[in-house]
């Protein structure tokens, strides 16, 4: 709470006006209103020297500038906007482009696939693990070539390894076609 400097009540702080004796409370100014109020001071000394039509001429221009000023914000802020907009888009492409991008470790579960497919009892198959460097491969484009082997019970119920060597092709994460050959 402060004072009323002329009636001495008690006023809320930063008060413009008393409640009581309804008088403007005097408030040092910010540098912002100082400079503004210079401003339209300049502007209306301005004005006063000039002619009624120049007056008008000088308003008009007056609001065509801060139309354009208007004009440059709101395109400024479409262009950000677009381009984080693009930005996104970009990100989403690069991702799903990285995500669909083959290695080995898919090309070895198509070679795995083909593999159980060709294998008499498949359920009994055991494959070594794609670190473990008993695997070769050999990739040019979409073309994998897979050389490894596998665990699996012959038909006397014996597990018995073989290798097996594939050709597949493999354009993308989800496909897989070719074939390959048991030994
Ligand atoms: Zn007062």
């Amino acid at each position: 709470m402060e004072k009323c400097p002329f009636c001495k009540e008690k006023i809320q702080n930063g008060a413009v006006v008393c409640k009581y004796c309804k008088k403007d409370i005097p408030r040092e100014k910010t540098k912002y209103e100082l400079a503004q109020e210079k401003a339209k001071e300049k502007e209306d000394q301005y004005l006063a020297t000039l002619s009624e039509d120049d007056k008008k001429k000088y308003l008009h221009h007056q609001k065509l500038k801060l139309m354009a000023f208007g004009i440059i914000v709101f395109a400024v802020v479409i262009i950000i906007f677009a381009w984080a907009i693009s930005g996104c888009e970009e990100l989403l492409t690069t991702s799903s482009s990285s995500s669909s991008k083959v290695d080995s470790v898919d090309a070895y579960s198509c070679a795995k696939e083909k593999v159980l497919e060709a294998l008499k009892s498949p359920s009994s198959a055991d494959f070594p693990s794609v670190f473990s460097g008993d695997i070769k491969f050999n990739q040019s484009g979409d073309s994998w070539a897979v050389d490894s082997y596998v665990d699996a019970q012959n038909s006397f119920g014996a597990s018995l390894r073989s290798t097996f060597s594939c050709n597949l092709t493999i354009p993308d994460r989800d496909s897989c076609s070719g074939h390959c050959t048991i030994y």
